[in-house]
């Protein structure tokens, strides 16, 4: 008879880890197995750096799969909050299950082990509060409100160092960790979770292999966003209709966004402009930083975004995200930024397009000897000048253009015509997984955290949604 786990998990990014990290301090007699379709983090290595375009790695990307999933290769600005916020306006929904203070006290903790395993001590945004009140109230008369809250940002090559000790910890604490293994399917039995099917991700036709476990906890990410969609239809698993967020990476001269980013290193901008009133924001900015690309799930190129500690350019990039909403007739958020990005794709020669803002302007492409004079040279060396507005849809293109005409009164050069725009920068999150206050859903003993099912958005909620979770299964 095969050994069966107390917790399997499926997915190995941060909110997975930190569910095992936790586990080993509360209950050392929990079997854990973690479950990941890519490689061991001092294995994982993107090669655009070195042939200037995407490879498109098979079996799995890079910079999406692997120890710490999409947290190997991000920025690593880990969003904390304000003591007086009431509220918490980035990084998820952890509080809607926890409440307010419990997050809190959560985040204060997760932030702990953080610094335990070698993060930065200095914290961003903590200081210059005088000036960071001054851009919130031109912000206001925009209709714009500026979100400040303290960042601790390790910077991609701190973070993959970080990320190398923590997957040694739970080795040497005894967590199984099983790496380049596809969970194909949960098991499910009389709508109670009994473990998963898994096979090698190395072989095309590898022979399928059954994993028991009291729980199962799901944590894929947005990288297993559409994996999760297809789990929720095939298992009856209740979800509530989600989110899709579109747009595209900005890209500016780090002299334009001087004030912000030594004020605050991010600002977190959102607003409802005319005539829509989508909700529009900017998301992960990085000041001196380099634009990256990414391979999602049908091969669609992603665009995102990131900063080193110590290697710098002079440019600043962000995402400027739409939220759109689907209900009825047509629920499937996660089709339709598909269909969008497949149209982009397309038209970059399964590249990231970029286009500048001025040639939106003019109403035409951006050509390559135009972006080769461009005064904002573009980080990003495989992006292919094009058009993107033939494929970003004309309610989220004016939502975009509108949203940075009112940033530019704010940030005075934020509409210049030479910035660049790439796209498409979309997040999938599955349709929202529903879960009760122990994040079970509605299948017993089948669980799910961090972004994956919709609950969180970033890196520090999605470790916190780990803690909160061990400390729920590890309790008895
Ligand atoms: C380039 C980039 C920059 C970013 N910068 C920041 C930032 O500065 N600050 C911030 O807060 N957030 C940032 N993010 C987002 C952040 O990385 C995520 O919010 C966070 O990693 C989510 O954690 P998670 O554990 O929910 O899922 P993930 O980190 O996405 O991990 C999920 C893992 O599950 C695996 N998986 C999926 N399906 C399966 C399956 N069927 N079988 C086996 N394994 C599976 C995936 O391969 C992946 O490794 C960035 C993301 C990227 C890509």
């Amino acid at each position: 008879m095969k050994e069966k786990y107390d917790v399997i998990v499926v997915g190995m990014g941060p909110g997975a880890i930190f569910m095992a990290y936790e586990m080993t301090k509360i209950n050392k007699n929990k079997k854990v197995l973690l479950i990941e379709q890519g490689k061991r983090v001092e294995n994982r290595v993107c090669p655009i750096e070195k042939t200037g375009k995407c490879m498109k790695c098979k079996p799995f990307c890079h910079i999406t799969s692997g120890f710490s999933g999409a947290g190997a290769f991000s920025d690593g600005k880990l969003s904390l909050y304000n003591k007086e916020d009431e509220d918490f306006y980035v990084g998820g929904n952890l509080h809607k299950y926890v409440g307010i203070e419990e997050t809190k006290k959560l985040i204060d903790y997760t932030d702990q082990i953080y610094l335990d395993f070698g993060a930065d001590t200095k914290l961003e945004g903590t200081e210059h509060k005088e000036e960071v009140n001054e851009i919130k109230k031109k912000a206001k008369k925009q209709g714009l409100t500026l979100i400040d809250i303290p960042i601790r940002h390790l910077g991609t090559e701190k973070a993959h160092e970080l990320y190398k000790k923590l997957e040694d910890y739970l080795e040497e604490n005894k967590i199984d960790l099983k790496f380049e293994t596809i969970v194909e399917d949960l098991i499910i039995e009389n709508g109670v979770a009994k473990g998963v099917k898994v096979r090698s991700a190395k072989a095309q036709e590898s022979e399928v292999e059954e994993i028991y476990g009291e729980n199962v906890v799901i944590a894929v990410g947005r990288k297993g966003a559409n994996w999760l969609v297809n789990m929720c239809e095939k298992h009856n698993i209740k979800t509530e209709a989600g989110v899709v967020d579109i747009g595209v990476r900005y890209e500016l001269s780090d002299e334009v966004m001087q004030k912000i980013n030594t004020y605050m290193y991010e600002g977190k901008f959102i607003g409802r402009p005319a005539p829509y009133g989508d909700k529009v924001r900017t998301f992960c900015q990085n000041p001196s930083g380099f634009v990256s690309s990414e391979v999602y799930d049908n091969n669609l190129t992603l665009v995102n975004g990131h900063s080193y500690k110590d290697k710098k350019s002079t440019n600043t990039n962000l995402a400027i995200l739409v939220s759109h909403h689907f209900n009825y007739p047509f629920d499937k958020p996660i089709e339709y930024g598909r269909n969008v990005a497949k149209n982009l794709n397309e038209l970059g020669n399964g590249n990231v397009l970029v286009q500048r803002l001025g040639d939106i302007y003019r109403g035409k492409r951006t050509w390559d000897e135009e972006l080769k004079n461009n005064k904002i040279v573009p980080t990003l060396k495989s992006a292919v000048a094009g058009d993107i507005t033939f494929a970003l849809g004309y309610r989220t293109m004016t939502d975009i253009l509108q949203f940075i005409r009112e940033m530019d009164k704010v940030v005075e050069g934020f509409a210049n015509p030479e910035n660049l725009l790439y796209a498409p920068e979309i997040k999938f999150y599955s349709n929202q997984v529903v879960i009760d206050k122990n994040f079970e859903t509605s299948i017993k003993g089948l669980y799910s955290i961090g972004d994956g099912g919709g609950m969180t958005r970033g890196l520090m909620m999605a470790s916190a949604s780990g803690v909160q979770m061990a400390r729920i299964l590890g309790s008895n």
